[in-house]
């Protein structure tokens, strides 16, 4: 099955209205979320093929989970009519009952069948008592009543019934939502193609580790990290080097990716000072838009568009384009790549740290989980200390107006993991 492609960004999508100065953070979400839309294509893939991949359209069941009422445990299966309170003492019937090999017949009402875990439930049984509740000797059962109807059995269809809605559009197919389609019957599906997002490093001081000692150059730090995140976020990571400060050679770059990348993260010379041409070229062909928006580590993010291709121009700092990448270019690919708009999972912790902040800015903070359930943060704020990063399992959030955070008080944290 073919589909056209969806149509690519208009220039205009990361407008600002005028006279937009600082732009709280939630603010510039909500803008992001109504300018992005799908640009991805769709295909059907065989289920093997499809982990990983977000459903475009809902997997629904083709039979119920469980396809037929059987029995949930080893036992004895019987019609409950036929018990009552007290000591029970039931006839067994000839043969058995196993999963895979159903018994052929009925069971006559008073008398109990040998039924293992996963059987159908033979015609003339409905409910199921325990094998350690139970004594036999090969001819009869007995065990203690009542019993509850229908105890030990599992209907037809209680989990998942036929033509349900088993995974929704828009979920990433992980290991769980794998066994959940496979034991519904789905073989094939309907999902989007990944979302292509290039890397480009900018400026004229960055190297690479191996290649020189020069203390005037930076090793390039930004494009291995988003990268291997863009990798982790299951999207098509597309290498596309690095550029010195040199504003045709960045054109040429921009040109090259924007015929092969859905989306292009740049990090370096977003800001307005004479070296930074990412955020002059993009006010150049008249797509840029700085978004001022108010947040730390994170200025300036300067967001445009290239041949219809959005470019997530973020700043040099790797911090600070970390922080932006996971807040502001996360959610944005999620729409474009087909899986809808996504919020991070947080989780409101007890702090173990205390800090004042004053108001205009919400702050990411370095954070990790202590053993004892509370969260701590990097000692510097230090926005080129690198090693906090990966000192960090996730960051804390702390919101845009004054805060005095102490030793116990709940916080927001949010794990790497929850925006992947
Ligand atoms: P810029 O946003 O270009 O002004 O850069 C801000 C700071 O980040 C400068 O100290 C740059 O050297 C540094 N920087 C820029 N790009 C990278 C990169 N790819 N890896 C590591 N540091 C970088
Ligand atoms: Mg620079």
């Amino acid at each position: 099955m073919s589909e056209l492609t969806p149509p690519r960004l208009k220039n205009d999508c990361f407008a600002l209205p005028a006279g937009v100065d600082w732009t709280p953070v939630d603010e510039a979400l909500d803008r992001l979320r109504e300018r992005m839309s799908r640009v991805v294509g769709q295909e059907t893939l065989p289920m093997g093929e499809a982990e990983g991949r977000v459903l475009a359209a809902d997997a629904v069941a083709i039979r119920a989970n469980p396809p037929a009422a059987n029995a949930a445990v080893d036992g004895y299966g019987m019609a409950h009519a036929a018990t009552g309170d007290g000591d029970q003492t039931l006839p067994l019937a000839e043969g058995r009952a196993a999963a895979g090999a159903p018994f052929a017949g009925a069971v006559p009402t008073g008398s109990a069948l040998r039924i293992l875990t996963g059987a159908l439930l033979p015609e003339g049984v409905d409910t199921v008592v325990l094998d350690e509740d139970v004594s036999t000797d090969g001819a009869r059962v007995a065990f203690e009543g009542p019993v509850r109807k229908g105890s030990n059995t599992r209907r037809a269809g209680e989990d998942v019934s036929a033509g349900d809605v088993a995974v929704p559009s828009g979920r990433r197919l992980g290991p769980p939502e794998i066994a959940l389609l496979a034991a519904v019957g789905v073989t094939d599906v309907l999902v989007n193609r990944p979302l292509r997002v290039g890397v480009l490093s900018t400026g004229d001081e960055l190297s690479v580790p191996g290649k020189t000692f020069d203390p005037s150059r930076t090793y390039d730090a930004n494009r291995p990290m988003l990268l291997a995140l863009l990798r982790d976020w299951r999207m098509e990571a597309v290498d596309l080097g690095h550029v010195a400060d040199d504003r045709v050679a960045l054109r040429v770059r921009l040109d090259e990716a924007s015929e092969r990348c859905d989306a292009i993260l740049t990090s370096g010379g977003a800001s307005a000072g004479d070296e930074d041409h990412v955020s002059a070229l993009l006010g150049e062909n008249g797509s840029r838009s700085d978004w001022r928006i108010a947040l730390k580590p994170g200025r300036p993010l300067a967001l445009g568009v290239w041949e219809g291709v959005p470019v997530f121009g973020l700043p040099g700092n790797p911090v600070a384009a970390l922080v932006c990448t996971l807040i502001f270019a996360r959610p944005a690919f999620a729409v474009l790549g087909g899986e809808g708009w996504k919020v991070p999972q947080g989780f409101m912790v007890p702090a173990g740290f205390e800090k004042t902040k004053k108001p205009g800015r919400r702050e990411y903070l370095r954070a990790r989980m202590k053993g004892d359930g509370s969260v701590e943060v990097f000692a510097s704020e230090g926005s080129g200390r690198i090693s906090g990063l990966a000192w960090a399992d996730g960051l804390v959030e702390l919101p845009d107006g004054p805060v005095t955070v102490r030793a116990g008080d709940a916080v927001r944290y949010l794990p790497y993991a929850s925006f992947r």
